[in-house]
């Protein structure tokens, strides 16, 4: 399967890691939207939010708590922002699961 995350899970393609555990990895983004930009996504591969089910939801609430962790160790205390994009219209670019975690800077809304 040719998916850019999978790859980075399989350690093809490298990345800044900055979480991971038997769900979860945490990186930095390659093209920062912010001055923390971290994709949280699932060890297993699941294609967009869309496929979110009761089989596979543990992965997403342990995205969540994932975030919840980064957000305490990298003293996020101003806040931050979890946002996942779901196919074309939501701006979705990379067809595996992702959570965005945004901080670092005043975070305007509604999103573009
Ligand atoms: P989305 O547009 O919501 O699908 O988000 C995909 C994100 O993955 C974008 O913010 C990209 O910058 C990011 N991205 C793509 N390739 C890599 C990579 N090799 N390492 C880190 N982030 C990546
Ligand atoms: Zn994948």
């Amino acid at each position: 399967m040719d998916c850019i995350f999978c790859k980075i899970l399989e350690g093809e393609i490298p990345s800044k890691k900055v979480y991971e555990d038997d769900f979860v990895l945490g990186f930095y983004d390659i093209e920062p939207q912010a001055p923390v930009h971290i994709v949280l996504i699932p060890k297993v591969h699941i294609e967009s939010p869309e496929d979110i089910n009761s089989e596979n939801s543990l992965y997403a609430a342990r995205i969540f708590e994932a975030a919840a962790k980064i957000a305490k160790q990298l003293e996020l205390k101003k806040g931050y922002r979890l946002c996942a994009n779901c196919k074309q219209e939501g701006g979705q670019t990379v067809n595996h699961l992702h959570v965005h975690m945004l901080a670092g800077r005043n975070l305007s809304w509604p999103p573009g």
